[in-house]
């Protein structure tokens, strides 16, 4: 047994372990088939000011329905990062949104920016902002139209390269914004150094305003912290009236959630916009 497996590994069975195995195998499979059968879509959420109901922009997230039905980003994202269909998908989801910007272009919508997120691996590649570049000047877009997110894990992680990309993007007159601000590890003092104009907070702290006197602590901080630094501040799942109000009432102008919309196809995005 030991020869089977080598020094130090694990010899007992889980058949839990063994399922999550079996099913990660089994999506890595299915994304190869999911690229031809165009089954990833991207969908928008709005970004109001929720002080005077100005829409802001707009993020792009994921979708991906498959044969058995629709899959959660915050699945699937970790195992294509596994693999080099992070990059893929990538791709696929700069050339939407780029598509997604014609079409807000040709109803006049000439202002609306589109938030893309980009996770850990796909800042390992560093040519991931040039081809974004190259992707917008394909559509005669401006990168201006485009802000990066990033999760402040993943700038920790490799705070060299992520700043350098980061950088290039705002360069090109992009913005960029700290996604899940406040879960993860993030030191101060690389805040004050980092290429940002907007930190997020986390909807973990948003979900539970104004009960919750940990959230209502690190959500007043991440608002103060954002004043200090002179970038902006969104809060993201605003679900309740009351959770509005308070950001509002604290500092915290921007927002997006299921109070104001869901993220919506495109289509359904331009009408939402013309219903206004
Ligand atoms: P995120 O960027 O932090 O996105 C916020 C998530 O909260 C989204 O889930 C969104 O649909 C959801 N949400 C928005 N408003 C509300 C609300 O009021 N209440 C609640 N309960 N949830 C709300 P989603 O779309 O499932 O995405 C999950 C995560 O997957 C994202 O977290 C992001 O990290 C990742 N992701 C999504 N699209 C992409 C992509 O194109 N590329 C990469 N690399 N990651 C993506
Ligand atoms: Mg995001
Ligand atoms: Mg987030
Ligand atoms: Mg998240």
């Amino acid at each position: 047994r030991a020869k089977l497996h080598g020094p130090g590994s694990c010899s007992f069975h889980d058949s839990k372990l063994d399922q999550e195995a079996v099913n990660r195998f089994r999506i890595m499979q299915d994304f190869s088939d999911a690229f031809s059968q165009n089954e990833f879509e991207l969908h928008f959420q709005p970004q109001l000011n929720m002080a005077t109901g100005a829409l802001m922009g707009v993020e792009a997230l994921i979708r991906w329905n498959n044969l058995n039905g629709s899959v959660s980003p915050d699945y699937f994202i970790p195992i294509a990062e596994q693999s080099v269909y992070i990059h893929e998908l990538g791709r696929l989801v700069a050339c939407k949104t780029c598509e997604f910007i014609q079409q807000l272009d040709a109803k006049g919508y000439t202002d609306i920016t589109v938030s893309i997120n980009y996770s850990v691996r796909q800042f390992e590649h560093s040519n991931v902002i040039s081809a974004l570049h190259e992707q917008c000047a394909l559509a005669g877009i401006s990168p201006s139209r485009i802000c990066v997110e990033v999760t402040e894990t993943a700038i920790m992680t490799s705070h060299n390269r992520v700043s350098t990309l980061l950088e290039q993007h705002r360069k090109a007159g992009g913005s960029v914004s700290i996604d899940d601000f406040g879960t993860g590890m993030s030191s101060l003092e690389y805040l004050f150094e980092l290429p940002v104009d907007q930190l997020k907070i986390d909807q973990v702290f948003v979900t539970k305003l104004t009960a919750d006197d940990k959230s209502v602590a690190l959500s007043n901080m991440i608002i103060e912290l954002s004043k200090r630094l002179g970038i902006s501040v969104i809060a993201e799942g605003v679900e309740t009236k009351e959770q509005a109000d308070w950001l509002v009432k604290h500092g915290c102008e921007l927002g997006q959630g299921w109070l104001y919309s869901k993220a919506l196809p495109p289509e359904a995005l331009i009408d939402w916009l013309a219903q206004r």
